[in-house]
C-alpha cells in the first residue's frame, strides 16, 4: 500500500478520483485516510453469527458471497481484520488496533499470534512515536490488541506520545461485571490492552459527540457494543465514517436488520445500523466498515427494496 508522506489537499471530485486510482488509501478533502491490515481469513461460521441466517438464504446469496466474501470450503466469511490510519495536517490517528501480538486468547485464531501489524504500520510511514490520537471504535478484543505491546514482559503502550480515546460508556461497561463475564469467551483482554493504557495516564475517557480535531469527530454508536462510536471525518465538503463493527460483513447490506450474535443489545444495534444507512445512502459519504475485505472502503446505493454496496474503484455494485 502506497500512502503520501503528508495530507494531500483537493475537492470533492480529486477525492473520488484519488480513491478509484488507490483503493486502500481515500482523500477526504485535506485528510487522508489508509487502511493498514492485520489479516484476513475465512473465520467465522456464518451460522455463529447471524440468528436469522438460514441454509436456503446462504445458497441465495452464493453468487457474490464465494469466494470473495465466504470460503465454500471452510464454510466460513472471510474477514479482514485492520486498523485505518487518519492523517491531516495537525494529527495522525490510528482508529482500532486488531488483535495484536503475542496476547493470550480462547479464540485459537486469536491466541499468541505474530501478525507484525505495529511493523505494517511502519512500513506504511506510521512511526508509533508520531501518532498522536488512537480512537477505539468499540472494546472487542479485535480493536484493542495492538493498543499494547510486551516490553520486558510488561504491556505496555504501543504508542508512547499518543493520547488514547476511549468512549466512556464503553469503559464503564468492561470494568463491570457483565463486561467481564463478556470477556469469558474470548480471554480478559481489557487486563492486557485497555488498562495498561490508562495506568500510563494516556487514556481519555470521552463521551457523546466528541471533536477530536476540526475535521475529525466521533459520535455514538451504541448496540454493537453499550459506548461503541463511529468516527466521522469531514473536510472540503467530502465525509467519510469509519464504521466499526456497525457492519461486519456485507449480509448487512443486503440484510441491514440483522444483528450479530456478539451485539450486547441486538434492537439498539440495528436501530444504530439502520439509521447510519438510510442517511449514507445515495449520498457523497464514504463508509468503512472495519472488517469488509479490501478495500474495504465503498459507497451504499439504493437496490430493488434496499440497498446495494459499491467498493471504492469498482467498476459495478456488488449484489447483481
Ligand atoms: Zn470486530
Amino acid at each position: 500500500m502506497t500512502v503520501p508522506e503528508a495530507p494531500v489537499g483537493g475537492s470533492r471530485a480529486s477525492a473520488t478520483a484519488g480513491a478509484a486510482a488507490v483503493p486502500d488509501a481515500l482523500v477526504i478533502g485535506r485528510v487522508l485516510i489508509s487502511r493498514v491490515e492485520e489479516s484476513t481469513f475465512a473465520v467465522l461460521d456464518p451460522f455463529e453469527v447471524y440468528p436469522e441466517l438460514t441454509q436456503v438464504l446462504l445458497e441465495a446469496n452464493m453468487s457474490w458471497l464465494a469466494p470473495r466474501f465466504f470460503d465454500p470450503v471452510a464454510q466460513r466469511l472471510n474477514l479482514a481484520f485492520q486498523g485505518f490510519v487518519v492523517r491531516s495536517a495537525d494529527a495522525l490517528i490510528v482508529v482500532d488496533t486488531c488483535v495484536g501480538d503475542c496476547k493470550a486468547r480462547r479464540r485459537v485464531s486469536f491466541d499468541q499470534q505474530r501478525w507484525g501489524w505495529l511493523e505494517r504500520l511502519k512500513a506504511a510511514g506510521v512511526e508509533p512515536t508520531a501518532v498522536t490520537h488512537v480512537v477505539c471504535t468499540h472494546f472487542h478484543v479485535d480493536h484493542v490488541g495492538g493498543n499494547t505491546r510486551l516490553e520486558n514482559g510488561r504491556w505496555v503502550p504501543s504508542f508512547p506520545n499518543a493520547r488514547y480515546l476511549f468512549p466512556r460508556a464503553e469503559f464503564d461497561y468492561w470494568s463491570s461485571e457483565a463486561g467481564a463475564r463478556a470477556m469469558e469467551r474470548t480471554g480478559d483482554y481489557f487486563a492486557d490492552s485497555v488498562l495498561p493504557v490508562v495506568r500510563a495516564g494516556q487514556a481519555d475517557l470521552v463521551e457523546g459527540d466528541h471533536a477530536l480535531t476540526a475535521q475529525v469527530g466521533l459520535r455514538p454508536a451504541p448496540g454493537h457494543t453499550p459506548g461503541g462510536v463511529v468516527v466521522d471525518v469531514q473536510s472540503d465538503g467530502a465525509r467519510a465514517l469509519l464504521l466499526g463493527d456497525v457492519l461486519h460483513t456485507l449480509l448487512q447490506i443486503r440484510y441491514p436488520a440483522w444483528s450479530t450474535r456478539f451485539c450486547t443489545d441486538p434492537d439498539a444495534s440495528r436501530r444504530t445500523r439502520l439509521d447510519i444507512l438510510r442517511r449514507a445512502a445515495d449520498r457523497d459519504v464514504w463508509l468503512l466498515p472495519n472488517h469488509f475485505p479490501a478495500p474495504s472502503a465503498g459507497r451504499l446505493e439504493r437496490w430493488r427494496d434496499g440497498y446495494n454496496w459499491r467498493f471504492a474503484g469498482a467498476a459495478r455494485p456488488v449484489f447483481v
